[in-house]
């Protein structure tokens, strides 16, 4: 077991902010990387919304130089996965990984959110067979293509202009008939002739051929309830996230949609566990917001341990024959 005084779960551009600045402060964190490096955000083609970077940058650039950044300052990243933890007891805490067991003084969730399914017959299936939720990774192999997409809202619509790129021809198919996107996003979906729009319509079945590919989508107008078939080989899904914070159970506050609660500190229910990014924030979303708050949690979390130094000190002493302590002053 390695003792720590910060672990911190995730590696989306919170966690990345949160790296920096507990690693600026002489914390050593470790983090927990997740089965994607950067998150979501490492997988957008172009992010031209961060401050800094005119012009735009590639998403897994920018995730790149965030962490060389926070390695710079001590950094440690763990291609891990939580496994369970346990916030019961209070500090330290328990952090069980696939490959390692942390006791870490002061925990800082950053583990985002993944997207939801639309949860039809024959969507899970068309995994890779074209039923895809990342426009960014899979949009190339839809070249030539007529592809629909699912959803009405932010990601929808700039997804669906994204894919513009690569398809012939991109219906938006939203199940009601206004969208809930920004006006500048709308105004560019409906000015580009090779996107066209459902409205009202819901997905019943994702349908595929003999050899599972997928090759339509059986729809249901939610006003007349009449069921129709759309031949198509590609279904891109953006209908809103659910947020990962199953392997907390009920050891932590929890909004009714699953979103981890904090306060303006980003301060959780547990005393000494601290939360920044998709995880607890469902309005924002952006690369620049999560930076923020994942700045904020670390601030919070060193100043957290500033506060408890001496009674953390006397534990690394008490612990030392059972825990390595590998974490810094
Ligand atoms: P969202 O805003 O929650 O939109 C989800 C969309 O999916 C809505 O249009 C919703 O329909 C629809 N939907 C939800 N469940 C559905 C279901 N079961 N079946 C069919 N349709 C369903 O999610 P998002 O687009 O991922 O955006 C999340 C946040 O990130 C937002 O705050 C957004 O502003 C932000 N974002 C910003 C940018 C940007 O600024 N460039 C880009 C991407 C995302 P209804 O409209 O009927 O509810």
């Amino acid at each position: 077991m390695k003792r720590e005084r910060v672990v911190i779960i995730g590696s989306g551009p919170a966690g990345m902010a949160a790296a920096l600045y507990t690693g600026r402060a002489q914390l050593n964190p470790v983090v927990i990387v997740g089965n994607q490096l950067g998150g979501q955000a490492a997988i957008t083609h172009a992010i031209d919304n961060y401050p800094g970077f005119p012009g735009g940058i590639g998403g897994p650039e920018l995730i790149e130089q965030m962490k060389l950044h926070a390695e710079e300052f001590g950094a440690r990243f763990e291609w891990d996965m939580v496994e369970s933890v346990d916030f019961t007891k209070g500090s330290p805490f328990l952090v069980k990984t696939y490959q390692q067991e942390y006791l870490a003084d002061a925990v800082i969730v950053t583990i985002g959110a993944d997207p939801r399914k639309l949860g039809i017959p024959g969507e899970i299936e068309g995994i890779g067979k074209g039923v895809s939720y990342c426009g960014t990774c899979d949009g190339f192999f839809f070249r030539g293509k007529d592809i629909v997409v699912f959803g009405g809202g932010d990601s929808a619509i700039e997804e669906a202009i994204f894919l513009t790129r690569f398809a012939t021809h991109v219906t938006i198919i939203h199940r009601r008939d206004s969208l809930r996107a920004g006006v500048q996003l709308q105004k560019r979906a409906f000015e580009n002739p090779k996107i066209s729009f459902i409205w009202d319509t819901v997905a019943e079945e994702v349908l595929k051929d003999d050899s599972g590919a997928v090759n339509g989508v059986r729809l249901k107008n939610l006003k007349t309830e009449e069921i129709t078939t759309k031949p198509t080989e590609g279904v891109f899904i953006f209908v809103g996230h659910v947020p990962n914070s199953p392997v907390f159970g009920k050891q932590i506050a929890l909004n009714d949609e699953g979103y981890i609660i904090t306060d303006e500190r980003f301060r959780t229910s547990v005393e000494g566990v601290f939360a920044a990014g998709e995880i607890q924030d469902q309005i924002w979303r952006q690369v620049a917001t999560s930076v923020g708050q994942g700045t904020g949690a670390a601030m919070s979390a060193i100043h957290w341990l500033d506060e408890h130094a001496e009674t953390l000190q006397q534990l690394d002493a008490e612990l030392a024959p059972t825990a390595e302590v590998v974490a810094g002053d």
